[in-house]
């Protein structure tokens, strides 16, 4: 049994896929505490972990909306990273030195898992809800100029985050972390929640990376959804994820797509857009802000998402084919990676229109292959074990770096 510390970042897309991978940890006798802000409280402990709150003057409950660290700014991320590594390792370093973990993990998204594992000198385990991606593939996704204006309008951040970096590192003894390191960050182990299949060029990454596939288990966290209203006709799930998803025009364009369509869809709203906002609902939707999307896509045909990680995996795990908008460059090289592998198609557009969704969404449902390919991928995230493996692969690891 090991004492273990576990950072994530407060937002859905990246505690959901963790939550999983503690529990099966907790099982195995570990003694898991996670780092998150009050929101979190009551999933991290149904896990059987312990929550700690971040200090919430450094990692507030909107610390992640609130500076935009939705991959739309690198640059910008990196420094706001790096500025809260920074003073979260001044204000918990002292504690844990006392009191250190056996290992620490750390979502990728947390730089000070990361430094505070090297400043305690134990193993440090990172959680990886993200595809990796290198050079070659971000020019892909942004294009040359792209890429070449990120780097422009970033160069007083990239700045900031260099002195902050050297700062860290000479106050608490670390290696100064690059920009790349600090949004990708290296670690002993990391368990990625893809598999090597769907993961571009997967052994690039190296051999201490382990694809288990997603991390997946029973939510409930949608309790209200109206199960009875829905009739047998084939289902149509649209959601744009949690973060980015103020699009109403996209919202509206799927409805009038498939209004009169023998078909169900189901609308997940998020945040912003209000039911309200749609107008007069067709008899055949059915939208709110949160549904259980577990739920919904065991029972779906179609499933049209933005290209996160953890829905196009929850989708594939399904056997779901999928139609993908992105709304940000990240998303787009997963909505890439989908059409690459034939499971479903993207639209490059954000804001496609009425015609456009209706017209892939013919193709998709007239090609049994983006099915079939959706059910073989779907087995290779199963085979790839999970958030079993994950936890297996973890306790051999860390057995192995004890036994001399
Ligand atoms: N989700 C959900 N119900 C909803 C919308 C989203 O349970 O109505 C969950 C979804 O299952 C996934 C997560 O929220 O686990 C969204 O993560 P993703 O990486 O797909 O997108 P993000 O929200 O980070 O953009």
């Amino acid at each position: 049994m090991s004492q273990v510390i576990f950072f994530n970042v407060p937002t859905t897309g990246h505690v959901n896929p963790s939550l999983p991978l503690i529990q099966a940890l907790v099982g195995r006798g570990e003694q898991v505490s996670v780092y998150l802000t009050e929101p979190y409280r009551a999933k991290v402990e149904a896990t059987g972990a312990q929550f700690i709150p971040y200090p919430a003057d450094i990692v507030p409950p909107d610390f992640f909306e609130r500076e935009k660290l939705d991959g739309s700014n690198p640059p910008h991320s990196a420094r706001y990273l790096i500025e809260a590594t920074g003073k979260l390792m001044d204000a918990l370093l002292p504690a844990l030195r006392e009191n250190p973990p056996d290992y620490v993990m750390y979502d990728v998204m947390c730089p000070w898992g990361n430094l505070i594992g090297q400043a305690l000198n134990v193993p440090r385990i990172e959680s990886m809800c993200l595809l990796f991606i290198d050079p070659g593939m971000l020019v892909r996704q942004a294009g040359l100029t792209g890429v070449a204006g990120m780097v422009a309008r970033g160069a007083k951040h990239l700045a900031a985050h260099a002195v902050a970096s050297r700062r860290i590192a000479r106050a608490h003894r670390v290696k100064a972390l690059s920009f790349a390191e600090t949004l990708l960050n290296p670690a002993d182990l990391i368990v990625s929640f893809t598999s090597a299949e769907f993961q571009p060029n997967a052994a690039a990454f190296g051999d201490h990376v382990r694809y288990v596939g997603p991390s997946i288990a029973p939510r409930a966290d949608s309790p209200d959804f109206p199960f009875d209203r829905l009739t047998g006709v084939p289902v149509i799930y649209v959601s744009l994820g949690t973060v980015i998803n103020n699009n109403l025009t996209f919202f509206r364009a799927c409805m009038n797509a498939f209004a009169t369509w023998q078909v169900q869809v189901v609308v997940s709203l998020g945040r912003h857009v209000r039911p309200s906002d749609l107008g007069p609902l067709p008899a055949n939707v059915i939208a709110l802000p949160h549904v259980p999307q577990l739920e919904i896509l065991e029972r779906a045909a179609l499933f049209v998402t933005h290209g996160g990680m953890n829905s196009v995996h929850e989708g594939l795990y399904f056997g779901v084919p999928l139609l993908v908008v992105p709304q940000t460059v990240e998303q787009r090289g997963v909505a890439g990676r989908v059409q690459e592998l034939g499971a479903g198609v993207m639209l490059a557009d954000d804001t496609p229109s009425t015609e456009q969704i209706r017209a892939a969404a013919t193709r998709i449902f007239e090609n049994p292959s983006y099915k079939q390919t959706a059910a073989r991928l779907a087995e290779g995230f199963r085979a790839a074990g999970g958030q079993e493996r994950g936890a297996d692969e973890i306790i051999r690891f860390i057995a192995e770096r004890k036994t001399p």
